[in-house]
């Protein structure tokens, strides 16, 4: 008789090679780690909201292809008529449907490095071979090593997070032009942090009519929604009917479509908070780059890449810990982040906390 599970002889090797995504317990900290927009659903359309969602049936499978939905994201996100488009369950099912869709032996995934997790760790889970292009050091893109890296590889999928995470600044227009104009597969352009950029005629939505291997990704989750788990992806139908088929039948549910369309009806609420945020994280990094033992990354997003002095990244995250605030430390990640700490932009009072406690800090050592 067996006495312990035979899951080691099953679970194929990359899986248990691989660990959980790891989220820390959020206790009573105040929370600055994840990217979150701080603030909850503006009290004035509250109401509205809940009477929208309790004439949901619930009983009912939702509306598979959410129309109501896709109307109101092609208007509010601007997605051009000829594009199709596509919903996830946050933008990480979208970009593993990608990577189901293009999974082979010999297929190989591309993503400038440091970036977001999720492409390797997607990637690896699907058999696919990953390939992560060192930043400069003052990660912008090192193109040459693009273009060589492109031209060895072959990459079936190439990932450009802009802005990117976690280094906060969005790649220039043209240099992702030179990177489609060179690859030989997909390119998909991961704009999460669109709406926090200062300057939208570098957005890539508005380039899809000129690239046929162009994907463009958005998601609601950095906006103020990232309960209800709703990303989309647009591009060309060729490549749209495809992924749509690894899609789960009604991977949108109910709860999240009436939401999404209620706040895309109210946008100019959540606009605010967003401009909000945005002026918050100028008056976040100005202090950031005023202090000794401090260099601050330019910011295109709702949170500031950091790095510290003196080997003291993990003291300095745990010190912020015992004090009451969660950020996130990236030492470790990668050599390229080396005493990098990440803070996501809270409201301003959270934000006051931080930079007071980050003082105390630094004027103990
Ligand atoms: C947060 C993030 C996502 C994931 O967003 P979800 O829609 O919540 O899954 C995708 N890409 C980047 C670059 C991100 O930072």
């Amino acid at each position: 008789m067996n006495t312990k599970p035979s899951a080691p002889r099953w679970i194929r090797k990359v899986i248990q090679q691989q660990n959980s995504y790891h989220v820390p317990p959020a206790g009573d900290f105040i929370k600055l780690d994840a990217m979150e927009n701080p603030w909850p659903m503006p009290e004035e359309i509250k109401q509205g909201w809940l009477d929208a969602l309790s004439a949901v049936q619930l009983n009912r499978y939702p509306d598979p292809v959410a129309s109501a939905l896709v109307s109101r994201l092609r208007a509010v996100m601007e997605i051009p008529a000829d594009s199709a488009i596509m919903l996830g369950n946050g933008s990480d099912e979208l970009i593993q449907a990608i990577m189901m869709a293009v999974a082979g032996e010999n297929s190989t995934v591309l993503s400038p490095s440091p970036s977001f997790v999720m492409y390797e760790v997607l990637a690896r889970a699907c058999g696919l071979s990953f390939a992560g292009v060192p930043l400069q050091q003052n990660f912008t893109l090192d193109m040459s090593a693009m273009r060589v890296a492109i031209e060895e590889h072959q990459p079936a999928v190439i990932f450009l997070a802009s802005p990117n995470n976690p280094t906060g600044a969005a790649f220039q227009q043209a240099e992702i032009e030179e990177i489609l104009n060179h690859a030989p597969g997909l390119v998909v352009v991961d704009e999460a942090y669109q709406p926090f950029v200062r300057d939208h005629r570098e957005d890539f939505m508005y380039r899809l009519k000129d690239y046929p291997d162009l994907m463009v990704m958005r998601t609601l989750s950095k906006v103020g929604l990232a309960g209800i788990r709703l990303g989309l992806i647009a591009g060309h139908a060729d490549w749209i009917r495809e992924l749509d088929k690894l899609r789960l039948p009604y991977n949108i549910n109910s709860l999240t479509q009436t939401t999404a369309a209620f706040a895309l009806d109210h946008w100019q609420e959540f606009q605010t908070q967003i401009d909000d945020i945005c002026s918050e994280r100028d008056r976040v990094f100005s202090t950031l780059s005023s202090l000794e033992g401090i260099t601050a990354w330019p910011s295109d997003t709702n949170f500031i890449l950091f790095r510290v002095s003196d080997d003291r990244a993990k003291i300095i995250h745990s010190k912020l810990l015992n004090k009451g605030i969660l950020i996130k430390c990236l030492h470790g990640a990668s050599s390229a982040l080396d005493n990098c700490l990440r803070v996501t932009i809270g409201c301003p009072e959270e934000n006051d906390a931080f930079l007071e406690k980050l003082l105390e800090i630094l004027s103990d050592a």
